[in-house]
């Protein structure tokens, strides 16, 4: 960053810090980013380790914003939310995916692409509709898609959202649960909501080693069988996260380990080195 110098140091000091000067450089700039195309998607694949096969991919978005650089969704989508434009942006990506998800079908692919959405999506009225238009648009197989909630609905009109994730999921379309574990009232939650899979949060992952981790994976991954779910762990990034996991029974992996994050180029080569 630019040196502020003094004076306008103060100015900063007086009125707004650092950090609520960029948030709205971010809040100002983000219309514009979706008009300019400065969002693209990277995916990251879930490995099942069972089969030694790909189980499918995430989009994750990203922005090259003209100055700041890089920013991670982790900073600008709760911005999107707070404005509404994380519908577009939703719309934006799930187009991509999908379309992506076309091409590599077509080179011989079968798995399924997964797509974030925010818990917000669920308070705006079109959001089955934009899901079904896409598919459309997008002529793609529903089975391929995967859509990613969060617990955090729990907050909002609940049989609502059970009713939107039903009328979701008799497109054909996959839903998983992100995160799982670490939000509101989770197992509560999976008697209503119409799911094929969890994701179990990478704090799971993160110091497995421990008793009462080992206690709660394996709880998790024996309801999980009996409710026909599959589990995805997050952030597995070494060996031992992995000899673990298997040991507990989840199958699926997602992390550094198998693959970060890549962009479309990087996934051929990926592909390639995997034997998919
Ligand atoms: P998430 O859905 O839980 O995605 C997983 C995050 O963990 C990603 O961060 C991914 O890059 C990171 N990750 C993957 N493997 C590892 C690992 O082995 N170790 C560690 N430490 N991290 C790993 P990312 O891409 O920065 O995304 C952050 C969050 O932003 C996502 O969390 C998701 O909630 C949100 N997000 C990303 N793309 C979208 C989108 O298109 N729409 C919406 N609504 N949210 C998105
Ligand atoms: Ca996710
Ligand atoms: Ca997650
Ligand atoms: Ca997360």
């Amino acid at each position: 960053a630019k040196s502020l110098g003094k004076n306008q140091y103060c100015v900063y000091n007086d009125g707004m810090g650092v950090k609520e000067v960029r948030r709205m450089e971010i809040e100002k700039d983000l219309q514009l980013a979706l008009e300019n195309e400065q969002f693209y998607i990277v995916y990251q694949p879930k490995w099942n380790v069972k089969s030694n096969s790909l189980y499918g991919f995430e989009a994750l978005i990203r922005w090259k914003h003209p100055r700041l650089g890089i920013i991670s969704p982790g900073e600008f989508i709760p911005v999107a939310e707070e404005t509404g434009l994380i519908v577009p942006i939703t719309r934006w990506v799930l187009e991509n995916a999908c379309n992506q998800c076309n091409a590599w079908h077509e080179k011989g692919l079968t798995q399924p692409v997964s797509v974030n959405l925010s818990t917000r999506l669920f308070q705006t009225s079109s959001l089955v509709e934009m899901i079904q238009d896409v598919l459309g648009i997008m002529k793609l197989d529903p089975s391929l898609l995967e859509l990613e909630i969060t617990e955090s609905m729990v907050l909002f009109d609940i049989n609502d959202v059970v009713q939107q994730l039903h009328r979701i999921r008799s497109l054909g379309v996959r839903i998983s649960m992100d995160d799982f574990g670490t939000g509101y009232s989770s197992i509560g939650l999976l008697d209503r909501i119409p799911i094929d899979a969890l994701k179990l949060d990478r704090l799971f992952t993160e110091d497995i080693n421990t008793p009462k981790k080992h206690a709660i994976i394996n709880a998790i991954v024996l309801m999980a069988e009996d409710l026909n779910l599959d589990v995805i762990a997050e952030g597995v990034e070494n060996h031992d996260h992995i000899e673990q996991l298997t040991q507990l029974g989840c199958h699926v992996m997602q992390g550094y380990f198998y693959g970060k994050p890549m962009k479309v180029e990087e996934i051929k080569d990926w592909i390639n080195n995997h034997n998919t």
